[in-house]
């Protein structure tokens, strides 16, 4: 492990001791994130990609005109080393979630039989092919979001990799006042309150994090103040549910200003799942995609 690595992943066991002292109800669920999101840092820490080029005129249009900086399809996955992960995941959860453990052999044995093509499972999730999932996963016997859960868990590496690469390209000085991803073009996951109040919004994909401003639904870009509004919990006032009553989606909200632990936003992201029930039960729909639907 190279510093990086090592600081990375005592900085994701302190959060997530944090979280479970806090909230006893999710210490199963984060005993097996914990495994996923470090075994997912030591790969990432051993991957070598070549960055992905933009030409100065290329980049100008795209900024130009807002748009993201690549189409998902076009990033790099280290295949080899993303199955390695995919099926090390499988082997973790069969050991630690009831709900993954069934399908995790079958995924396994799926990849080493030739039932699962690797390279076609993460081209056909950068690609959203939600016919592919429905198919590949019915023929295995198993649920479409956990196919969608474990490859895209084998890939975040390399997609993540790809994104810091990338980010270099990015101007750093104006927010990016967009419910997409400056790099890739994704929905947000998760928006994050920091510092003065700025906000962020975590990419659902690649998980770059980038800034942006603060009153507008990132689903619909409804910027209508009497439109938007939230809600949360007394005993909880870190976290709050944004809402937009013109698409009637949701998105989650942290506020790290409140926070005296460690936040590691994928985190807050799985350990809030009371919140998207509260939001389900109000007809609220989630941004969320398929891949992080577990
Ligand atoms: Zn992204
Ligand atoms: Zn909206």
């Amino acid at each position: 492990m190279n510093e990086q690595e090592t600081v990375t992943a005592d900085r994701i066991k302190k959060a997530i001791a944090a979280v479970k002292a806090e909230r006893p109800a999710y210490e199963a669920l984060l005993d097996f994130y914990e495994v996923l999101f470090l075994a997912q840092e030591q790969t990432r820490g051993q991957l070598q990609l070549e960055p992905i080029q933009i030409s100065n005129e290329l980049l100008s249009v795209k900024q130009k005109e807002k748009f993201p900086l690549i189409n998902r399809g076009d990033f790099k996955i280290a295949i080899k080393e993303s199955v390695a992960l995919l099926k090390k995941l499988c082997q973790l959860a069969a050991e630690a979630n009831e709900v993954l453990a069934e399908a995790a052999p079958k995924i396994v044995h799926g990849l080493d039989h030739g039932a699962l093509e690797a390279s076609a499972l993460f081209s056909e999730l950068l690609g959203e092919g939600q016919e592919y999932f429905d198919k590949a996963a019915q023929e295995l016997g198993i649920d479409s979001k956990v196919l969608a859960f474990f490859a895209y868990s084998g890939i975040r590496p390399s997609l993540s990799l790809c994104a810091e690469q990338l980010a270099t390209y990015l101007d750093k000085e104006t927010p990016w006042d967009k419910g997409y991803c400056p790099i890739c073009g994704s929905a947000p996951a998760l928006s994050i309150l920091r510092g003065e109040g700025e906000r962020s919004f975590l990419c659902s994909f690649c998980g770059h994090e980038w800034q942006t401003i603060r009153m507008y639904c990132p689903f619909c870009d409804n910027r209508d103040h009497n439109k938007l509004h939230y809600f949360f919990s007394e005993e909880e006032k870190d976290y709050r549910v944004d809402v937009c009553d013109e698409c009637k989606k949701y998105i989650k909200t942290v506020d790290t200003r409140k926070m005296k632990r460690p936040v590691y936003p994928s985190i807050e992201q799985v350990s809030t799942l009371h919140l998207d029930m509260i939001a389900q039960q109000k007809g609220l729909e989630s941004g969320i995609p398929i891949w992080l639907q577990m």
